[in-house]
């Protein structure tokens, strides 16, 4: 059996965080690093490891993280201007391999992203 991803344990509990937002396709917890007032990261249960490895039966679960990634920002006062991000793969930037969308508000933004 594959070992249990860090955001895995995050969601069992086994490591704490700061969660903000539950359902019962995921979860949303404060990022330990913050790049912004609001940096949240919303992670599926399903341990898909990055966003590529969706398969078509993901369709309905990567709506969904959408769909809560949205609630987190309107439930923590950023509904208006926020920033999603997914980074696939270590070359753009992953360093976790379980799926998750940054959710981050609060501050300008640039155009293009760094
Ligand atoms: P990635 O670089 O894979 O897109 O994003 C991973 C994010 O997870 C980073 O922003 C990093 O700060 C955050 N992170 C890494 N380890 C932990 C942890 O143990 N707890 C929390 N809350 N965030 C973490």
């Amino acid at each position: 059996m594959s070992e249990k991803t860090l955001f895995s344990r995050i969601i069992d509990r086994e490591i704490p965080s700061e969660i903000i937002y539950e359902d019962e396709h995921c979860i949303a917890f404060r990022d330990i690093s913050p790049q912004a007032p609001l940096h949240a990261l919303v992670v599926p249960r399903k341990p898909i490891p990055k966003v590529a490895d969706a398969a078509a039966a993901d369709a309905g679960l990567l709506g969904q993280l959408l769909l809560a990634a949205g609630k987190v920002a309107e439930q923590q006062g950023y509904a208006d201007a926020y920033r999603l991000v997914i980074n696939n793969g270590s070359g753009a930037g992953q360093t976790v391999f379980h799926l998750h969308v940054h959710v981050l508000g609060g501050r300008a933004f640039k155009w293009p992203p760094g």
